[in-house]
């Protein structure tokens, strides 16, 4: 784990306002994506995790009825005491609906973890980062390890996905065709604009500038689009890259 002090409690106002927290559970099990060093925000040490993050579960206020967790990772890495805490934070504060995110590989873990909060009248948001749908771009370039071509069949687990733009070789085309395409078969799109780290994928300033120009106008209005022209847009991170 990187050693750092990032901001993990924040309230998004505009579109879909949300409460978000950023948590600690032992991190991303995939860790290959070619372009992410933001599972360096983990920890093996799960009373840590807990510890820390019933520190910040404390500041949700239910202010919006919902609650967006994000954890470097996948729900499935957080420990059960923080999933305990997440659940009776939400029935106190009257939280209907709470958002957190999940690789392709745990996807048949999904439902449960659907039933599980439905029992308690929450309903849940599963987001995932596909990144692109050109399955062969996306695999053998950034490594993302998602087995599936078509998003029909990525839409019967998820409901929202995270892209990554502003990468070498994408065009004004393929980068809207992606949120089209997002759009199409999820309920939300998240664009992440892709920032510097220490891993082989780099940001493409001239791709960057393409969707300044063209993509965000386009879709900064849409309610079902965010766009993080940074990764710390939702007012929660620091240092890591968000890509999940
Ligand atoms: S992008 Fe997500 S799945 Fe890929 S290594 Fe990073 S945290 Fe893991």
């Amino acid at each position: 784990m990187k050693d750092f002090n990032p901001n993990r409690y924040a309230v998004i106002e505009e579109k879909n306002p949300r409460e978000i927290v950023m948590l600690r559970g032992l991190g991303c099990t995939w860790r290959r994506c070619r372009f992410c060093d933001y599972h360096l925000d983990s920890a093996g040490d799960q009373t840590a995790n807990f510890a820390l993050n019933q520190r910040q579960l404390e500041k949700v206020t239910g202010i919006h009825g919902r609650l967006e967790v994000i954890n470097s990772g996948s729900f499935v890495d957080l420990d059960e005491q923080t999933v305990a805490l997440i659940q009776q934070t939400c029935l106190k504060k009257n939280i209907r609906q709470a958002h957190f995110e999940c690789h392709w590989r745990h996807r048949d873990e999904i439902a449960d973890f659907r039933k599980r909060f439905a029992e308690h009248g929450i309903e849940l948001k599963i987001k995932t980062g596909v990144e692109t749908f050109n399955s062969l771009f996306r695999e053998s370039y950034l490594d993302k390890g998602i087995t599936a071509d078509s998003p029909e069949e990525i839409a019967k687990y998820f409901d929202e996905v995270c892209l990554l733009q502003g990468i070498p070789g994408q065009t004004a085309e393929s980068m809207d065709s992606d949120i089209q395409t997002g759009l199409k078969h999820f309920e939300r799109v998240c664009v992440n604009i892709m920032q510097e780290n220490d891993r082989p994928v780099k940001p493409d300033p001239k791709v960057i500038q393409i969707f300044s120009k063209e993509l965000y106008p386009k879709y900064i209005h849409n309610c079902r689009v965010d766009i993080l022209m940074e990764n710390t847009a939702f007012g929660v991170g620091g240092v890591v890259t968000h890509a999940k």
